[in-house]
C-alpha cells in the first residue's frame, strides 16, 4: 500500500451514503483514492482516520446505536453480500439491514434480497461461479434470477418490516432501532414457537427463513406487531402448550445471555414478560383444576376463592397471597374429599376489592398518567414511582399517581404561545444509558418540587401535559459538572490518605 495514505487522512473522503455498509464504504473509499484493488490492510488502515467509520469494527457487525445487536441477528464480514437489485439500480451501495439475518425481503420493492454480490478479498467464496463485484456489476446481472415473495410472506414481512424500513430510510435511527430491538425479539419467540412445528423440520433446508415463518403466523392467526405492545400481544395468543414450554425456555435463555452479553434486548422487561405469560398459564391451569364449591358452603355470605377473584376482578392466585399477607379477615377453609377450599365472606371481598381499587398495575399506570414506557422508566428510576409486589405481580399506589399530578399542578405555569423551545417532561433529554442519566434523573426529580420552570398545557392530561425548558439542561449540565468535580475531589484526597498510609 503507498505510504502516504497511511499518514494522514486519505485525500478523497467520498460522503458515506443513507445507511451505506461501513465495510463497502470504506472499499469505495480505497478506490477513490486511487487503490485499484483494494486489500483489507487498505481498508483497515483508513477505518479509524475516518469520522463515519471509526467507531465500527473489523467484524462488520452494522451500527444504528451504541447498543449491541444479538449475535445471531447479525453477519460479519465474510457472510455474502446481499441486496435488492432495485435498490442497488436506485444507488449502487450496501445497505446495513441487509447485514440482518432475518432481513429477507425489500419492502420498499417487495423484491426477495439476491446474493450473488462479492467484494474482492473481503467476501468468502467471492471467487465462486455467477459472483459478480459490486464495482463492477451491469444492470442485468443486478436482475438476473431475482424474485418477489408469495403474497402470504409479503404481508408477513411488511408487517413486521416495513415500519422499521421505511424509519432508516426516512434517517430516523432511533425509531428504527427502537423497531429493530422489538422485531428481533419477536423474531427470536417465534423460531422458538418454530421448532415445535413438523413442518419445520421437513422444510428448514428448502425454504427461506421468512417463508417458514409467515407460515406458522398464518396458521396460528398471530397479530404481529413491531413495537412493545405487539410482544405482549403475542405472548397473550400462544394457546398451545408446547409453543408456551419453549416461549418460556427461550426467555429464560435470554435473561441468562443478557447477563454475559447485553444487547438491545435488555432494553425490554424479559422477566416482566416471562411472568406474563407463566401466570397466564398457571391460572388457565388453575381455572381447568376447578370443581364447583358445594352450595351449602357458599351460603351465609360466603363465596368460593375463584368467584371472590372474578367478582374482584383480578387472578385468583392474587386474591389467595393477599389473604395470606392478612390484606382481609373473614376467611375459612372447608373440606370435599381432599380437596380444600378456601371460602370468603363478603366483607373480606370488600376489604380485596378496596385493596385491588388503590392500586394500579403498570399498564394501568401508564394510562391514568397518559405516560409511554419511556416516560414510566424513568420515573421508575428517578424513584418517582414505588412499586408494590405481591407475589409475581407488581403495582402501583393510586394515591401515588395522583400526588405526582397534584405536585407538578402546583408548581407549574401557563403554556407560552411560541413553544418550539420546550421540551416533554419526560422526554428524551432523559437518556436511557451514558454519563448523563443520573443527573438527568436527579433534575426530573426537582422538577416535583418545582426549583425551576414547568409548563402545563391545558388540552392534555396527565403528565403528558407538561413540559421543561432550557433551564432543565441547563441544570442537568450543571449537576453533571458538580459530579465530576466531587468525583475529582474524592480521588484527590483518597490519594493523600493513601501516601499517609504508606
Ligand atoms: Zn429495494
Amino acid at each position: 500500500m503507498n505510504t502516504y495514505f497511511t499518514r494522514g487522512l486519505p485525500l478523497c473522503r467520498p460522503k458515506m451514503l443513507p445507511d451505506e455498509w461501513v465495510e463497502t464504504y470504506l472499499f469505495r473509499v480505497a478506490r477513490a483514492n486511487g487503490i485499484r484493488y483494494p486489500r483489507l490492510s487498505d481498508t483497515e488502515s483508513f477505518r479509524p482516520k475516518l469520522a463515519a467509520t471509526a467507531l465500527s469494527k473489523a467484524d462488520g457487525y452494522p451500527i444504528w446505536s451504541a447498543t449491541r445487536l444479538p449475535r445471531s441477528s447479525v453477519v460479519t464480514r465474510v457472510n455474502k453480500i446481499r441486496y435488492c437489485p432495485e435498490c442497488m439500480m436506485q444507488s449502487r451501495h450496501i445497505r446495513s439491514r441487509w447485514r440482518l439475518t432475518a432481513f429477507d425481503v425489500c419492502t420498499i420493492h417487495h423484491i426477495r434480497l439476491k446474493d450473488d454480490l462479492a467484494e474482492p478479498v473481503m467476501t468468502k467464496g467471492y471467487k465462486q461461479e455467477g459472483k459478480y463485484f459490486v464495482s463492477s456489476v451491469t444492470d442485468e446481472q443486478l436482475w438476473a434470477g431475482a424474485v418477489c415473495p408469495m403474497p402470504s410472506e409479503r404481508r408477513h414481512v411488511e408487517k413486521l418490516w416495513s415500519g422499521f424500513e421505511r424509519s432508516i430510510v426516512e434517517n430516523d435511527i432511533p425509531g428504527a432501532f427502537e423497531q429493530l430491538t422489538h422485531i428481533l425479539f419477536l423474531k427470536a419467540l417465534l423460531d422458538a414457537v418454530l421448532t415445535t412445528t413438523r413442518e419445520f423440520k421437513a422444510a428448514q433446508k428448502s425454504a427461506a427463513q421468512s417463508t417458514e415463518l409467515a407460515q406458522l403466523v398464518e396458521k396460528y392467526h398471530f397479530s404481529l406487531a413491531a413495537d412493545f405492545n405487539g410482544i405482549r400481544d403475542f405472548l397473550d395468543q400462544i394457546t398451545v402448550t408446547a409453543h408456551r414450554d419453549v416461549v418460556l425456555n427461550r426467555l429464560h435463555r435470554m435473561l441468562t445471555d443478557e447477563m454475559h452479553r447485553p444487547t438491545c434486548f435488555s432494553e425490554l422487561p424479559i422477566a416482566d414478560l416471562r411472568s406474563r405469560l407463566l401466570t397466564s398459564l398457571q391460572r388457565r391451569a388453575v381455572l381447568a383444576d376447578e370443581i364447583p364449591c358445594p352450595d351449602h358452603e357458599e351460603s351465609d355470605g360466603y363465596v368460593s376463592l375463584n368467584k371472590a377473584a372474578s367478582i374482584i376482578g383480578c387472578p385468583s392466585r392474587l386474591v389467595k397471597h393477599l389473604i395470606d399477607s392478612g390484606v382481609c379477615h373473614g376467611v375459612r377453609s372447608s373440606r370435599l374429599g381432599l380437596r380444600r377450599y378456601l371460602l370468603l365472606s363478603s366483607q373480606a371481598v370488600e376489604a380485596c376489592g378496596r385493596w385491588r381499587a388503590s392500586v394500579a398495575t403498570r399498564e394501568q399506570a401508564m394510562n391514568e398518567l397518559r405516560i409511554d414506557r419511556r416516560g414510566f422508566l424513568a420515573l421508575l428510576r428517578a424513584g418517582l414511582l414505588r412499586p408494590i409486589a405481591v407475589d409475581v405481580y407488581k403495582f402501583f399506589l393510586r394515591a401515588d399517581l395522583t400526588d405526582l399530578c397534584q405536585r407538578l399542578g402546583d408548581v407549574s405555569r401557563p403554556f407560552p404561545s411560541k413553544a418550539a423551545h420546550l421540551h416533554s417532561l419526560l422526554g428524551e433529554w432523559i437518556p436511557f444509558g451514558g454519563c448523563y442519566r443520573s443527573a438527568s434523573l436527579e433534575v426530573l426529580k426537582e422538577a416535583f418540587s418545582g426549583k425551576f420552570p414547568i409548563f402545563r398545557q391545558m388540552e392534555s392530561s396527565g403528565l403528558s401535559a407538561y413540559f421543561v425548558d432550557h433551564t432543565a439542561l441547563e441544570r442537568v449540565r450543571r449537576l453533571k459538572t458538580g459530579e465530576i468535580a466531587g468525583h475529582e475531589q474524592e480521588n484527590c484526597s483518597s490519594g493523600q490518605l493513601s501516601l499517609l498510609v504508606e
